[in-house]
């Protein structure tokens, strides 16, 4: 593997002599040059150079040069994304606060505001995707406040960056190339190939590869347009979630109670199956008729439960952690017009993110699947969560606390 890594540098790097002295040197050695030489690999290329080498490729994408130099004209590295791929505020906030600040306040007050404005619009999302359109709501308001705040940094300036120092390997490289092509087809003026840091575009903040994908012309002026449009925006996330398969007619699920003792366990029932277990709806808005749901704990067994569906699964696409996806949730059922739910939320410390890598290394090395091992307690890490409290006989929330890490340790 790191043979592999090295071969790969050299062919990149393209320095014959160097390459030979590789050849002839032990794995130590080489791993050691590897690792000494790789930063100053990096360093000899300018920000510009490595601009300019991906003007051969996006050329064979069909970008022109016009389009191409236009979008690279004096573009410089943007010398805050270092800090900025370091904050992920979803991360480190306990979910309680998290989830309290973005569904009350102004987040709520401007939210009736705008549903009120585009009430009609949201008829037709829903007419035309099947998709909950409070839910759409409830994500244009927690990417840009409602669209009041698009980001303002140059898209292919933050992407450029973000492609230069390998942040995601090459994830924002081809992101570049489809900024590029937007650009390109879709008229948008220069000025206005703005978004976040992280080169997320328009009122729903798009990256640029779901941009191509999804976006549509809601609004049937003949552009997608996600930064001007508000049709075109919520109209556009209607269509992504749609496409991801979202069950009309089903909620993401309900906040609930549950009868005294009841086993924590994340088993999926029919709506009707929990009634009859005397389960019952925690924010008074009913269960559905049809359709399932699964018992889930997002701050473990102490903590408030809910039943999700798989709508609610389609939300945690849009963005994988759960402080977001219940945001959107709750907010969602706010302005639709339900009533606030007191949710009593643990205030204990939550882990940081090195002891949730700790969590998952560990859950890793005793034999579980984890799919990621950057921190981020997604789905397939809460299951493999579960399994190993299932097999130690606690309870088995899902839920990475520091009880958890030290049963974990043993
Ligand atoms: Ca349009």
């Amino acid at each position: 593997m790191v043979w592999e890594r090295l071969l790969r540098w050299r062919n990149q790097a393209g320095s014959n002599s160097f390459a030979i002295t590789i050849s002839r040197c032990s794995h130590v050695v080489a791993l050691a040059l590897f690792v000494f030489a790789l930063p100053q690999q990096v360093r000899s290329e300018t920000f510009s150079q490595f601009v300019n080498g991906l003007r051969a490729e996006a050329l064979a994408l069909g970008i022109s040069a016009r389009t191409f130099d236009s979008a690279t004209k004096g573009l410089t590295v943007d010398p805050s994304i270092d800090r900025l791929t370091k904050r992920q505020p979803e991360l480190v906030k306990p979910i309680g606060g998290y989830i309290g600040r973005r569904t009350s306040g102004s987040m709520l007050k401007t939210g009736r505001g705008r549903v009120k404005q585009v009430r009609r619009l949201l008829t037709r999302i829903e007419q035309r995707t099947g998709v909950d359109p409070y839910v759409i709501a409830a994500i244009w308001g927690m990417e840009t406040g409602y669209g009041g705040n698009i980001g303002k940094s140059d898209v292919f300036r933050s992407l450029a960056t973000l492609a230069f120092k390998r942040y995601r390997d090459d994830f924002f490289r081809r992101e570049f190339f489809d900024a590029l092509l937007i650009f390109q087809k879709e008229g948008v003026a220069r000025s206005r190939m703005v978004g976040s840091w992280a080169g997320a575009i328009g009122q729903t903040q798009f990256i640029p590869s779901t941009f191509r994908r999804y976006a549509v012309d809601f609004d049937g002026d003949g552009k997608r347009d996600l930064w001007g449009s508000r049709a075109d925006a919520l109209g556009s996330a209607a269509n992504y979630l749609a496409d991801l398969g979202w069950i009309k007619g089903q909620p993401w699920g309900r906040p609930v109670r549950l009868p005294n003792g009841f086993p924590r366990d994340a088993v999926t029932l029919d709506w009707a199956d929990w009634r009859s277990f005397g389960v019952t709806s925690a924010n008074g808005l009913a269960f559905p008729r049809t359709g399932s749901a699964t018992l889930f704990f997002p701050a473990g067994a102490e903590g408030p439960a809910f039943l999700i569906t798989a709508n609610y699964d389609i939300i945690r696409e849009y963005n994988s952690s759960d402080s977001y996806s219940l945001s959107v949730a709750l907010l969602a059922d706010r302005l639709r017009g339900g009533p606030a739910v007191a949710l009593n939320w643990p205030t204990d410390e939550t882990l940081n993110k090195a002891q949730r890598m700790e969590v998952q290394r560990r859950l890793a090395q005793k034999g579980y699947e984890v799919p990621n091992r950057t921190g981020r307690i997604i789905k397939g890490v809460r299951k493999a969560i579960r399994d190993f409290q299932a097999s130690i006989g606690v309870v088995p929330d899902g839920y990475p606390d520091v009880e958890l890490l030290r049963q974990l340790r043993v």
